[in-house]
């Protein structure tokens, strides 16, 4: 069970008011508001132990790597992971499936394939389209049905030989859907593929086992889980990392550097080159406490309450489309009013003190496929109320009368 009104006090931007009304915050799928605990630990570093880390034999460095590698203990623990080593810190999901993007260009030849889903944010085409220009590589796409799901027969269809990289995301960012990502896993093992999944929507929300799940390559950003901005992780199996050359060169990534040759340092520094984000990193860790006092399953299940709720309210009001109507998602509603364009509900809703996201959500091909510019977006996280969807939907109420 949760105590909202006590995890609410521990999140000292909801006190905000926003143009004369309490804040309400609709936009943790952009990304999640960060509780004192994760806010003071940051300022704890810079005034208590700021210095490099990995390299001074002096106090402060040593306290500040022992942190920032507490974190990674951390890492490894809530997400399952064999080998320390096996988990780069990165600047959230995007560096993340660059590194891997980038890496795969010495592996993959032309007529390879990659498959991604029509469900993904552009951090996860995007790259993957400059790595097939760069090989001759060609992409492929699981298209989705109509009420947003992955096409998994399709899928199928497209799997083959050729085909060498799977990528698709864990919970879509636009829709909240939750895809079958172990059946995706296991077939396209099957056909000697690896796969990469994109935690960034997901890992607020339920736990990942990694090594359950059998996962090739898994990112996520921090601050989608209450961390800060500007760190996540990637994690790759041992024998994959070894297998694709560094992302950036710098100090920090090599052993040894003389100008006839360079030899690169072991996993993980080999990914990590320059002085990192240290406060990010530790604060990441201290986001995972967080989250695990209150516990991954308390929150899926209050989070699922508020989804309910607020979907069957909506439903109550006239021309109202929901897209993505799985039972499998999480707390995230993706809609619009006929008639009415997201972005003037937006505007209104904010000038209520309400925050919604409105567009596309960085997935274009999701607004192409049911043919709309874009929907209204709001995304739960465990620190909403009820009573917060009832100022909701009244609020929604109003625009669309104002709007009419
Ligand atoms: C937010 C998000 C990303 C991008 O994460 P960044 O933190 O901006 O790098 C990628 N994929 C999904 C599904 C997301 O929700």
């Amino acid at each position: 069970m949760i105590d909202v009104n006590k995890i609410r006090k521990d999140f000292p931007i909801l006190r905000k008011k926003v143009n004369g009304q309490n804040l309400i915050y609709f936009d943790n799928a952009a990304t999640s508001q960060k509780p004192s605990k994760v806010i003071n630990s940051i300022s704890e570093y810079y005034f208590n132990y700021n210095a490099n880390i990995h390299r001074g034999v002096h106090f402060l460095s040593q306290e500040a790597t022992d942190q920032y590698e507490l974190s990674r203990k951390k890492i490894q623990k809530h997400f399952n992971i064999s080998k320390l080593n096996e988990i780069i810190f990165t600047s959230g999901t995007t560096h993340g499936i660059n590194i891997v993007a980038s890496g795969y260009s010495s592996i993959l030849r032309k007529g390879d394939e990659i498959i991604v889903s029509a469900l993904e944010h552009h951090s996860n085409i995007v790259p993957w389209q400059m790595l097939c220009e760069r090989t001759g590589s060609v992409l492929r796409v699981i298209p989705i049905k109509m009420e947003g799901s992955l096409d998994i027969n399709a899928f199928h269809k497209i799997l083959n030989g050729k085909t060498k990289l799977v990528v698709v995301n864990h919970v879509s960012n636009a829709l909240g859907l939750i895809n079958p990502i172990k059946d995706i896993i296991d077939m396209a093992h099957k056909f000697g593929s690896k796969v990469l999944i994109d935690g960034a929507q997901s890992a607020a929300h339920f736990k990942t086992d990694i090594q359950l799940l059998d996962i090739d390559f898994y990112v996520t950003s921090a601050h989608k889980l209450c961390g800060p901005t500007g760190v996540g992780f990637l994690y790759g199996k041992e024998l994959l990392l070894n297998e694709i050359p560094p992302f950036q060169g710098g100090g920090e990534m090599i052993s040894d550097v003389t100008f006839q040759k360079t030899t690169y340092a072991d996993l993980p520094h080999k990914f990590e080159a320059g002085t990192p984000n240290i406060s990010g990193g530790i604060a990441f860790g201290f986001a995972l406490d967080y989250l695990n006092e209150i516990g991954l399953e308390n929150i899926a299940n209050y989070e699922n309450e508020l989804l309910k709720y607020c979907t069957n309210k909506l439903n109550e009001i006239d021309d109202i489309e929901i897209y993505g109507n799985s039972k499998n998602k999480i707390a995230v509603i993706s809609f619009n009013v006929k008639g009415i364009h997201a972005y003037d509900i937006g505007s209104i809703l904010d000038k209520l003190g309400i925050a919604v996201r409105t567009g596309q959500h960085c997935a274009q091909p999701i607004m192409d496929f049911y043919q709309i510019p874009g929907t209204v977006r709001v995304s739960f996280s465990f620190y909403n109320t009820k009573k917060e969807i009832d100022i909701f939907i009244l609020g929604l109420e109003k625009a669309i009368k104002m709007l009419r």
